[in-house]
């Protein structure tokens, strides 16, 4: 078995009277692709948040390696390892693309000549080394969104949050989005993506785990996950 990199057991987010995230237990384990599914409004961004660290949980637990960082803010489970994409990608626009990068390298060092050096291998990793002098501003959606990836891989995290970064891409951005985060993986890193594109996340995901009301309905390897009822049943709701 691998190790364990993080665990989350009973936790809970609550806003006025919906329960965003209720009682869930979770463990991802050390260099997994985690698909994590589930139905508009299922809790799945707000999960993100909780282990990110922009959000405190009202009850649980949160684990990095067996150690609890419970309530921790962001930018300590940033240096824990944690990063985290955004649904919507908004790159700085005065910027260009290897300053964009550079943002995500600084929350873990001061110096520019190493935030310059993890930038650049994060733009190497995901294809867009011979952009770094472009305006973020000037990209497709398909370069932007590989531009967020190598801004959260700048702060060279151990775990990465992608949060809905398929949506969008036409099939022939698609295919070499996965493989770029295919390469992330074979790097060390570990992965959870939040996808609507389910088959994306069955291409890529060693795991499947379904939430649904914040509640985890299923979870195992992907093609057993997909044909649960409880899966199907929620799906169908949505
Ligand atoms: P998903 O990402 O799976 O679509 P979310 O985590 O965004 O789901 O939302 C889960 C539930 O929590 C939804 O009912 C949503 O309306 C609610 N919610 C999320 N964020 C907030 C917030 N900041 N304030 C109030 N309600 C929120
Ligand atoms: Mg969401």
């Amino acid at each position: 078995m691998s190790t364990l990199m993080l665990r989350t057991t009973g936790i809970t987010k609550r806003f006025g009277g919906v329960t965003a995230v209720d009682s869930l237990d979770l463990e991802i384990f050390e260099n997994e692709i985690v698909g994590l599914l589930g139905p508009n409004g299922a809790g799945k961004s707000t999960l993100f948040n909780l282990i990110a660290g922009a959000l405190p949980p009202d009850t649980g637990r949160l684990e990095v390696f067996g150690e609890d960082v419970t309530g921790q803010p962001a930018h300590r489970m940033c240096q824990r390892g944690v990063a985290r994409t955004f649904q919507i990608v908004r790159p700085l626009a005065g910027l260009t693309v290897l300053e964009n990068a550079m943002v995500g390298a600084f929350a873990k060092t001061r110096s520019v000549r190493h935030a310059r050096e993890r930038a650049e291998a994060a733009l190497d990793l995901v294809g867009l080394s011979e952009m770094v002098t472009t305006m973020a501003s000037s990209l497709t959606l398909g370069h932007r969104k590989r531009l967020e990836v190598a801004r959260a891989l700048a702060s060279q995290p151990q775990l990465l949050l992608l949060d809905e970064m398929m949506a969008g891409l036409n099939p022939a951005e698609l295919d070499p989005f996965i493989e770029i985060l295919r390469d992330v993986n074979r790097q060390g890193v570990t992965i959870i993506v939040v996808e609507h594109v389910v088959h994306a996340v069955m291409q890529l995901a060693s795991r499947i785990v379904v939430i649904s009301q914040g509640r985890k309905i299923s979870e195992g390897l992907p093609a057993s996950v997909m044909s649960s009822r409880a899966v199907v049943e929620a799906y169908l709701g949505d």
